[in-house]
Order: structure tokens, then C-alpha cells, then sequence
């Protein structure tokens, strides 16, 4: 369970985060949905620890992972990060890239890069370099590589941005049918509210750094905070 708290950030003066609050309770995915600009990238930025609040906190599982003085190292956070271009490692092949976050013995590691990749339907390709495969392919592994060690949390940033639209609700169908195996919480930040009604239990809907809306995806889309929430969703197909 991630817990975020009155999270505030400005660049510049320019305030992009402004209160941003909320939980994600344990095998549940919550996507993150707003217009471009509205401040998620940089709310994922903060929870990973790659970038710092000016005020709040984040708990992971009731235990503080950083506020304004304390700051646990990203690598320590068990928070595992997917974003838009999932760069493999181009000289690492395919069992090298899965296992590459995963300690224990050799035994173990292969043992758990074989399970990720049978259920990607990838195992054929163990021993192929990245640029070997299709950008489908390749976003499957990096899916693999994210949930390997099993984090308690999988951050996710426009994950399918970067594939052919004729793939794309596929790989989503996919995507969530592994998340839901392996139990993991997942924050997916999207701009396309489509992606977010086929993939969330739960939205949180983003305008100008702040939550202006939370819910299941029915209720979003059916009962609308205010008109600019309603015009945003009325464009799904
Ligand atoms: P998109 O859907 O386009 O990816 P986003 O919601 O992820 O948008 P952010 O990347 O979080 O948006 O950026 C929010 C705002 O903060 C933008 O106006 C951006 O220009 C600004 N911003 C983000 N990072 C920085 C930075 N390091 N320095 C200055 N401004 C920044
Ligand atoms: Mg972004």
C-alpha cells in the first residue's frame, strides 16, 4: 500500500503539485489521468525518488519512505519504474534484461526470468538481443524486468505510448491480466482516459496539480465533477 501526502512541488515559482493526496491499497491498479502538463510525470518522479517534493510525505506499506528531511534511496524503495520508452539494456539479451534487478542465487534468478518470460509468451526468445524484437515484444520484456523482483509498487509512465495503435488494447489486456497474477499495486499514469476505463480499479483524476476527482472508472465517467471533467471523458471511443 503507497500512501501520498499533500505532496507540493514548484519550478520556478510556478506551482505544479498543489495538495496532492492519495493512497493505493495492495493489488489494485490506480491510473493517474489528466491533460498533458497537469503534473504527473512529476508526481511519479517524486514517489520513485528521482525527484524531491518541497512539502509532504510518502509512505510505503505505513512506513515513511521520505518527507522533507528523511529520503530513502530510490534503490531501497521497492518501487519498481516502467516508462514510455522501457529502454532494454542493448547489450544484455533478454534473460540478462529480466534478470538484471534480481538478487539470489543463479538457480533462483533463472527460475524467475523463466516464469516472466513463459507468461509473457516470450520464453523462445530468452537468449535474444533486444534489438531483435518488435517493439511489442520488447515492452514485454521490460514488463517482465519491472516486476521481477516483485516490488510492492510498479510505477508505470505512458507505458504503451510508444507502440502501434493496432496493438496497443492487446498489450493493455495483457499488461493487467500479469499485474493481477503477480498481486502487485500498481500508479499507470495516462493522458488518454480510454486507457484508463479499460485498466483501472480506481482513477484519480488530474487538472493543474491537484486531484480534482477519485473513483471507479464507472463513476467518473458517468457522474463527472464539472464540465471540463465531462468534456475530457466525452471524447472516448
Ligand atoms: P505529459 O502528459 O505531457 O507527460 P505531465 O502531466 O506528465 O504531462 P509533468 O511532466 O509532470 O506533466 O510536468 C508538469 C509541469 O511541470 C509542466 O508544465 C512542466 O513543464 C513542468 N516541469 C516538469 N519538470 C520540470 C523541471 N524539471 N523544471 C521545470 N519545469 C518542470
Ligand atoms: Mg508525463
Amino acid at each position: 500500500r503507497l500512501q501520498v501526502e499533500g505532496l507540493m512541488r514548484s519550478f520556478g515559482g510556478r506551482q505544479v503539485l498543489d495538495d496532492v493526496g492519495f493512497s493505493i491499497p495492495a493489488g489494485q491498479v490506480t491510473c493517474l489521468l489528466g491533460p498533458s502538463g497537469c503534473g504527473k510525470s512529476t508526481t511519479l518522479r517524486i514517489i520513485a525518488g528521482v525527484d524531491m517534493q518541497d512539502r509532504g510525505r510518502i509512505l510505503v506499506d505505513g512506513a515513511l519512505v521520505c518527507d522533507t528531511v528523511f529520503r530513502v534511496p530510490p534503490e531501497r524503495r521497492a518501487i519498481g519504474l516502467m516508462f514510455q520508452d522501457f529502454a532494454l539494456f542493448p547489450h544484455l539479451s533478454v534473460a540478462e534484461n529480466v534478470a538484471f534487478g534480481l538478487s539470489g542465487s543463479k538457480a533462483e534468478k533463472r527460475a524467475r526470468v523463466s516464469e516472466l518470460l513463459e507468461r509473457v509468451h516470450l520464453a523462445r526468445h530468452i537468449d535474444s538481443m533486444p534489438h531483435a524484437l518488435s517493439g511489442g515484444e520488447q515492452q514485454r520484456v521490460a514488463l517482465a524486468r519491472a516486476l521481477a523482483p516483485r516490488p510492492r509498487i510498479l510505477l508505470m509512465d505512458e507505458p504503451f505510448s510508444g507502440l502501434d495503435e493496432r496493438l496497443r488494447d492487446d498489450i493493455r489486456d495483457e499488461t493487467l491480466a500479469l499485474l493481477k497474477e503477480e498481486g502487485t499495486a500498481v500508479l499507470l499514469v495516462t493522458h488518454e482516459p480510454h486507457e484508463a476505463m479499460r485498466m483501472a480499479d480506481e482513477i484519480l483524476l488530474m487538472r493543474d496539480g491537484r486531484i480534482v476527482q477519485r473513483g471507479a472508472p464507472y463513476n467518473l465517467y458517468n457522474a463527472p465533477v464539472d464540465r471540463k471533467a465531462a468534456a475530457f471523458f466525452s471524447d472516448i471511443n
